[in-house]
């Protein structure tokens, strides 16, 4: 997609602190982060939001939980634990239409979501 930040960012046409990449997906750090840690995941691939997956993509929410996983232990907050969020759509309030995760943590946070 030509005006997708994040595809500028997997063609590394916009900088980005990288700290995870594979075959299909890739991770960097948020330009504006709310914690500690916050991770941006992402597949490679362009799909606008949960709302685009299909059964040929879903698996991709798999690479990204694992790849998640992964991040989580090399920056030691696996144990301690983190969020792993999604927003879909505008009432979630979604700004990047390419699907992302967001992994929080670093801290202890809220007990409510919302
Ligand atoms: P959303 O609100 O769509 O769930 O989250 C989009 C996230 O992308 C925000 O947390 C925002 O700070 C982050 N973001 C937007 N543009 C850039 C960018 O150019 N680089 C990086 N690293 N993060 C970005
Ligand atoms: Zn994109």
């Amino acid at each position: 997609m030509d005006n997708c930040i994040f595809c500028k960012i997997v063609k590394g046409e916009i900088p980005s602190s990288k700290v995870y990449e594979d075959e299909n997906v890739l991770a960097f750090k948020d330009i504006k982060p709310v914690a500690p840690v916050h991770i941006i995941i992402i597949p490679k691939q362009h799909i606008a939001n949960v709302n685009e997956l299909t059964p040929e993509t879903a698996p991709l929410l798999g690479d990204i939980h694992l790849a998640a996983k992964k991040i989580a232990e090399d920056l030691g907050i696996a144990k301690e634990g983190y969020r792993l969020i999604n927003n879909c759509g505008e009432n979630a309030g979604q700004t990047v239409f390419h699907l992302h995760y967001h992994l929080i943590g670093g801290v202890k946070l809220g007990v409510s979501i919302i």
